[in-house]
């Protein structure tokens, strides 16, 4: 499959993704059973993960969305625009940062940082994939759904410049 100048290939069914989502969930369940968690899902990529893993919980539980980016293109520019959205306050809330994929960790760092700051109680994240940097860096991710190394990939809210958001399976750069 090709998106404008890039070839990719299918890396994981949505079907796989679907099993692995609802097995996070419960792991997520049964960790804050007597909690109101807030879920933060960081836009855009991870607004269909987010949708797919909240739908899954039956705990009570509260829904932020905040916009944050590192990334032009294929490569992270290392360069974080601040965080803009949460409009209710986090103060002593237990917040579950919702990421799509976690590369170099800068922009989970950056955040998990600001929330404390903002008077978090306890600050955990979700993400659906996970690349070496962040597994080297030992970036603490409390919940992983599938491990890569660093190729890029696309799909299931993940984009290459603005498309391929919408594929449900996520593909994966070939070359
Ligand atoms: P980090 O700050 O951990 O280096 O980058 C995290 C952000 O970069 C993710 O939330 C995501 O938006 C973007 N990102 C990292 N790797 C990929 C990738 O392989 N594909 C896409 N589409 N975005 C990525």
């Amino acid at each position: 499959m090709k998106i404008k100048d890039l070839e990719f290939k299918k890396f994981l069914t949505a079907d796989r993704i679907e099993k692995k989502v609802a097995a996070l969930a419960g792991r997520i369940e049964k960790d804050y059973q007597d909690k109101t968690p807030v879920f933060l899902p960081i836009l855009n990529g991870s607004f269909m993960f987010a949708s797919d893993l909240i739908k899954e919980i039956t705990i009570p539980c509260r829904v932020s969305f905040v916009k944050i980016s590192s990334y032009s293109g294929t490569l992270s520019t290392g360069q974080l625009k601040t965080l803009i959205g949460h409009d209710e306050s986090l103060f002593g809330t237990d917040i579950i940062i919702v990421e799509d994929i976690v590369d170099t960790g800068l922009t989970l760092t950056k955040i998990s940082e600001e929330l404390k700051n903002l008077g978090a109680k306890s600050v955990e994240c979700v993400a659906l994939l996970r690349k070496a940097p962040a597994r080297e860096k030992n970036v603490p991710i409390k919940y992983v759904g599938f491990e890569l190394e660093t190729e890029f990939v696309v799909g299931y809210g993940l984009d290459y410049d603005g498309l391929g958001r919408n594929l449900r399976d996520i593909h994966i750069k070939v070359g």
